[in-house]
């Protein structure tokens, strides 16, 4: 949680029409056709969220849609009736995608409902589109468990699937019978699938759907697929070529791909990715948003000008000056996240400061740090902070890095003594950090 005094964030966002969705304001609902009582749940929903940020809770947009949906359970449905919606799920990249996707589709001009803090349950989405009453589309991150109910909600259009990979080590387990109950729910419905087919585990959960465009984004973490989804032997791989050796699973036929620096679209034509946001992983989330704007008719080069102007998500990698320092902060949630941001790191010497927590939201257990590489933070000044900073401290000194533990991001900026910084952090020290440095949500 953060105060109500938060300096608002920066947003290159591609018109000021289309952020009417975001904005701080939550109007009652005036969508044609709501009944009354969902308009009542809106309106009371949209009065509580307002309640709450005035109180300094945060952003309100939790709070507002569990009011609205206690008096109206079905509300979601209700609010999504007569709009497009994309979803946007996976184990990473799904808050960075949702706002390429949003800045992509933006450049039609209408207004688009979206939940651009991550608030990606069902009370958050309830909360994006009572936000944004007159809004046609929406363009909403989902969880990757309740992406199955919130489709059916829904109704909707596109569903776009991003990645999937150990989260936390204690729900580990849980990602291949996510798979498999996004496979079954995928088989049902009537919507265009976006799938990354570099993923063998998405590329199967998507395996049975009606309606699927083909990308291939590559894959950063291949700790959890190891073994064919279809049929659990050995899966075969040829650089970004992968196939089972016992059954027909293999890697599908791309429409799009990100290879090196480019996007080569479905007619072949390749063109430079000219990104703000840093590193791989945001280039794939690029290739992501260009597909699923192509479904809704926007062309490349004009997706691609919004899309390169997006410089900050949730403020993440957002460049905050402390103390006479750069700071730059990245997020890190899990493994295949941490592989992510070390890979973006400015070169040495540029000091790091690594800050972990332990908190339900992280996972309890930190053994996952155990499964990230962290040899190459060799050679350089790091730091290390956060709750847990004994288990980071621990696992540093197995790979060898020489590391100091101080107390603050502000300690590390004092000791390290130079004009800029990396933070890397997972979800509550990030907020954490974000609230001491007067940042909103
Ligand atoms: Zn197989």
């Amino acid at each position: 949680m953060t105060g109500a005094g938060a300096a608002p964030e920066t947003y290159a966002r591609p018109r000021p029409d289309n952020i009417g969705a975001m904005s701080a304001s939550i109007p009652p609902s005036r969508r044609p056709g709501l009944p009354l009582r969902a308009r009542l749940a809106a309106t009371v929903g949209g009065a509580a969220g307002r309640a709450s940020r005035l109180a300094g809770r945060g952003d309100g947009s939790v709070i507002g849609g569990v009011v609205g949906l206690r008096l109206k359970p079905d509300l979601l449905s209700l609010l999504a009736r007569g709009r497009q919606v994309v979803l946007v799920t996976g184990t990473n990249g799904k808050t960075t995608t949702t706002q390429l996707i949003t800045a992509a589709v933006g450049t039609l001009g209408q207004q688009i409902a979206s939940n651009p803090f991550g608030a990606n349950m069902e009370a958050g989405l309830v909360s994006a589109l009572a936000r944004a009453p007159e809004a046609t589309m929406a363009v909403l991150e989902v969880d990757e468990k309740y992406m199955p109910a919130m489709l059916k909600a829904t109704g909707a259009r596109v569903v776009t699937l991003l990645n999937l990979s150990r989260d936390q080590m204690d729900r580990a387990a849980e990602i291949w019978l996510l798979a498999r109950r996004w496979r079954a729910a995928l088989a049902e419905a009537d919507c265009r699938v976006i799938a990354n087919a570099d993923d063998p585990l998405v590329a199967w959960a998507a395996g049975q759907a009606r309606n699927v465009t083909w990308v291939a984004v590559g894959q950063r973490w291949y700790d959890d697929s190891w073994c064919c989804p279809n049929c659990g032997s050995h899966l075969r791989r040829d650089d970004e070529d992968w196939h089972c050796g016992e059954c027909p699973n293999r890697r599908p036929p791309v429409s799009w791909v990100l290879a090196g620096d480019e996007v080569i679209d479905p007619t072949g034509r390749a063109r430079p990715l000219d990104l703000i946001l840093p590193g791989r992983a945001n280039r794939s989330n690029a290739v992501v948003a260009l597909a699923v704007a192509d479904v809704f008719g926007v062309g490349v080069t004009q997706a691609l000008n919004a899309i390169g102007q997006v410089r900050s998500v949730a403020g993440r990698y957002t460049h905050v000056e402390r103390r006479g320092c750069d700071l730059r902060l990245l997020l890190a949630k899990n493994p295949a996240g941490w592989l992510e941001a070390l890979d973006i790191l400015a070169p040495a010497p540029v000091p790091v400061t690594l800050a972990v927590n332990a908190q339900v939201p992280d996972g309890r257990d930190t053994s996952w740090l155990w499964d990230v590489d962290y040899r190459r933070l060799r050679g350089r000044p790091v730091f290390v902070t956060g709750e847990r900073q004994t288990d980071l401290a621990v696992r540093l000194e197995a790979d060898e890095v020489a590391f100091r533990v101080v107390g603050s991001v502000d300690d590390a900026i004092e000791q390290s003594g130079r004009p800029s910084m990396e933070v890397i952090a997972n979800y509550t020290a990030f907020q954490q950090i974000r609230a001491m440095l007067g940042r909103a949500a």
